[in-house]
């Protein structure tokens, strides 16, 4: 289905990330990966799926870099159709706490990152007709939890930002929509896992129940594979009027 397509996944090494990108390249697309550590493995897997694989090593805290990536992107594909937004990281601390740095971390990496990558390709998105932005948001870009203070603005900044681009796109084939998971077991919350751990004195997999229970109402972690195939949906044809949204997939998380 989206064959002839070139998406860039940002944060793609690992976690949800390349859950989206694999969901993707499995439908054809060929894609950018990029994100921190060794990207091979990732990139075999993507090239296993017979499409073209590339990584751009782009930090998403450095607005140059991030306009190089999509300009390689552009380069090496002939065009990125379809971007996903995705790096992100986490910092828990109570507001007085909060050390200044990690604010703007937070900030840069899960926010404005976004605004930068979309401020870069959507001329080519307009000028060829046709694009996706797909923003990974958070349940905590719906609602907020204690603790989590930048997360929760950048990620209630990022459904503004996703609404906004949407309404400038409109008219045209390029969609905007923000997705919202709940808790993944990605290495992003496997940190939580063993922080609570650690806190309540338990086993790693009670850490796991009573971090679900605190908050997903199933009980279970929502998958990779289940976020790449609404990120599949939403660069589908039956999305063409899905714009704006901010889609929760969060085992009733934010029904509560
Ligand atoms: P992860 O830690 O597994 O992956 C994060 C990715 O971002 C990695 O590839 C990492 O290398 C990359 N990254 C981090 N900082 C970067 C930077 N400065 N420049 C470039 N790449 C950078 O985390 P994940 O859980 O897969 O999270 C992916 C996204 O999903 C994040 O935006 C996160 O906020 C969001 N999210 C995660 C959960 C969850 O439960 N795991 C829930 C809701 C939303």
């Amino acid at each position: 289905m989206l064959q002839g397509k070139t998406a860039l996944v940002t944060g793609s090494t690992s976690g949800i990330g390349l859950g989206i990108a694999k969901a993707l390249a499995a439908q054809g697309a060929n894609v950018m990966l990029n994100g921190f550590g060794d990207a091979s493995g990732p990139m075999a897997e993507i090239a296993a799926l017979g499409v073209k694989a590339g990584y751009h090593g782009a930090d998403m805290s450095k607005p140059a870099e991030i306009a190089a990536m999509v300009q390689a992107c552009e380069t090496q594909f002939g065009a990125l159709d379809i971007l996903v937004n995705n790096a992100g990281i986490q910092h828990v601390a109570n507001v007085e706490d909060f050390p200044p740095e990690r604010w703007d971390a937070v900030i840069a990496i899960n926010l404005s990152s976004a605004f930068h990558s979309m401020h870069h390709a959507l001329p080519g998105m307009r000028a060829r007709g046709w694009g996706r932005i797909l923003n990974i948001a958070s349940a905590h870009g719906l609602v907020a939890s204690a603790g989590k203070s930048a997360y929760v603005a950048a990620k209630h900044g990022i459904v503004g930002l996703t609404k906004a681009a949407a309404l400038e796109t409109a008219t045209t084939g390029i969609t905007v929509n923000a997705i919202c998971p709940g808790w993944v077991l990605t290495p992003l919350v496997q940190k939580q896992v063993d922080a609570r751990a650690e806190k309540d004195g338990i086993s790693n997999d009670e850490a796991k129940t009573r971090l679900l229970g605190d908050k997903q109402p199933s009980l279970q972690f929502v998958t990779p594979e289940q976020l790449g195939a609404l990120a599949v949906f939403l660069s589908s044809p039956a999305a063409d009027q899905v714009r704006g949204v901010a889609w929760n997939m969060d085992g009733g998380w934010v029904a509560q």
